[in-house]
């Protein structure tokens, strides 16, 4: 395509008005996922208007799952949506917040950089956003850069990252434009869609200077003809720009949708790119269709301390699914809280599971119920998978109640005891800041031929991301390997215990590492196909038992 390659990029700014949480990251990734499909190389970068450094050191109850890059760098979870959407690998550059802009400028100021200059948001700051917006495109790798700018227009937070907008759109001309995504309500009682919301955060975007080109209504009801042409009218939007994002069943589909109003066609319009073809969805298309025909169920139960929240495992529901669906089955994801689970009633709230997976965390706070949900998987021979704190979970059951080292544990969450089978790394224990100084991104793990993890990857060889402070504790490695327990994944280089698995059970994994963030809906992750596959059977041969 000749609008490829050392080419001026184009830059697409996505920005929010209205409220929060519409979507803005599942509408930039659709588009993402649209452009790709036409042979456009393209990348998603999101910046946060909160001065957190990075959101690693934020609770999930403030901003649901941390998500990791290969590259180690703690972010916001849309670039989770942005991987698994476009299947392009994001890094540290791709997630920009308030805070790391001024610790930049801030560290220019203190080596003199300014010169003796008054620093200010104007230029100095703005320069400092700008400059983070157009690195990714510099590189010449990308013909598109989408720009989400969190937070919604009219936030104190976003009015410096919008300012840079504002500059950039003037400075670059055809070669950016404005998606600007806002909600349309429906009042019940009067049965009608409102736009006024619309038109006074498009109103409150032009005030800053900057004119959308392109409108995302989001909406629970069909947008009439009628609202759309008074939207475009008040807006100054061109009426074929105004696209509506309606709900729908799955996040999946919107790419799809998008198309349908021609959202990609408009931004090559737009930005003076060849719109001619269309792009290439078939394996999309693929996946939609296994989707929407799979109705048998396949029923796992997440045991986690965050049930309440919805995005608190977003990355581990989204790997599920994809496993799923490509399984033909339909995921029935049962949120089981640890903190209820006790020795007792651990039959009572697991006996209806195909599978299980034990969540990632941090802290003691539910972890006793961890152990009894783990105790009854492995003796009754659950498919049962552990995740980082869930496979730590796993060593420490095992030690305790296979290896009767009772008061076996991790020194995370009791530093005195007698068995510290999941320890400090070494290299922490003189760590004393919390962010941004965990075990993080990619890390080479060989696997044992043989073992389930080889099989379901397929070679020996793997690459996933960490996030955590404590490991296996060598010194116990032959005590579980005598006993059943296997460690079949470590690290070629420091050796490190990377995998665990009981080869006799159906299926009892854990990995240290996180395999739910290289999930995509292309390329979804082979543990998790195995798990998921292992449930099915399981399931069936349960439903075979009961009707021989
Ligand atoms: N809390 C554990 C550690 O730091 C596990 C972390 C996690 O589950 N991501 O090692």
């Amino acid at each position: 395509m000749d609008n490829k390659v050392n080419k001026q990029p184009k830059y697409i700014f996505v920005t929010g008005g209205v409220v929060s949480s519409l979507g803005k990251g599942i509408i930039s990734s659709s588009l993402a996922n649209l452009l790709i499909a036409r042979g456009f190389r393209v990348t998603i970068q999101k910046f946060d208007p909160y001065i957190n450094i990075d959101p690693g050191t934020l609770n999930p109850y403030e901003h649901g799952e941390c998500y990791v890059t290969v590259d180690g760098h703690e972010a916001d979870l849309d670039l989770g949506h942005y991987e698994r959407f476009t299947n392009i690998r994001t890094t540290r550059a791709n997630n920009v917040t308030t805070g790391r802009i001024y610790q930049s400028v801030i560290d220019k100021e203190r080596r003199g950089d300014y010169l003796g200059k008054t620093v200010q948001i104007v230029p100095h700051i703005t320069d400092e956003i700008k400059r983070n917006v157009k690195q990714l495109g510099n590189t010449c790798e990308f013909d598109f850069i989408i720009t989400e700018i969190g937070g919604v227009v009219g936030d104190i937070e976003s009015l410096p990252f919008l300012e840079a907008v504002r500059q950039l759109r003037w400075e670059l001309g055809r070669d950016s434009l404005v998606v600007h995504l806002t909600y349309v309500p429906f009042i019940a009682a009067a049965k009608e869609l409102k736009t006024k919301p619309t038109q006074h955060s498009v109103k409150k975007l032009q005030e800053l200077g900057i004119q959308p080109d392109i409108l995302v209504l989001r909406t629970e009801h069909e947008i009439t003809p009628d609202a759309r042409r008074k939207i475009a009218l008040f807006c100054n939007v061109a009426p074929d720009a105004v696209v509506q994002s309606i709900d729908l069943p799955s996040i999946y589909e919107v790419p799809v949708k998008m198309h349908e109003q021609h959202l990609d066609d408009i931004v090559l319009r737009l930005t003076g790119c060849d719109t001619s073809g269309e792009p290439h969805m078939a394996p999309w298309m693929n996946f939609l269709d296994k989707m929407h025909h799979a109705d048998k169920p396949v029923t796992i139960g997440l045991v986690g301390k965050y049930v309440e929240l919805q995005d608190a495992y977003k990355s581990i529901d989204e790997a599920l699914f994809q496993a799923a669906t490509y399984a033909g089955r339909r995921l029935d994801l049962r949120l089981i809280h640890s903190e209820k689970l006790t020795d007792s009633n651990a039959e009572e709230m697991l006996r209806e599971m195909d599978g299980v997976i034990i969540a990632p965390g941090f802290g003691h706070r539910g972890i006793e119920g961890k152990f009894a949900a783990l105790r009854w998987c492995r003796e009754h021979d659950i498919p049962t998978f552990g995740i980082c704190l869930g496979m730590q979970c796993m060593v420490i059951e095992f030690a305790r109640n296979v290896l009767g080292l009772s008061e076996a544990n991790s020194t995370e969450m009791n530093p005195p005891t007698p068995h510290k089978v999941i320890d400090l790394m070494e290299e922490q224990k003189s760590i004393s800041n919390m962010g941004g100084t965990m075990r993080l991104g990619a890390y080479d793990c060989r696997l044992r031929p043989g073992s389930k993890a080889a099989e379901a990857y397929g070679r020996e060889l793997v690459s996933e991301r960490h996030r955590h402070r404590f490991e296996f504790n060598d010194d116990y490695r032959t005590s579980f390997e005598e006993a059943g327990m296997q460690c079949v994944g470590e690290n070629p280089d420091t050796h490190l215990v990377e995998v665990v698995e009981i080869p006799c059970k159906r299926w009892f994994v854990g990995t240290q590492y996180h395999p739910e963030y290289s999930s995509t809906v292309l390329s979804p992750n082979p543990l998790f196909i195995s798990f998921v596959d292992a449930a099915i059977k399981f399931r069936d041969e349960k439903i075979k038992n009961i009707n021989p």
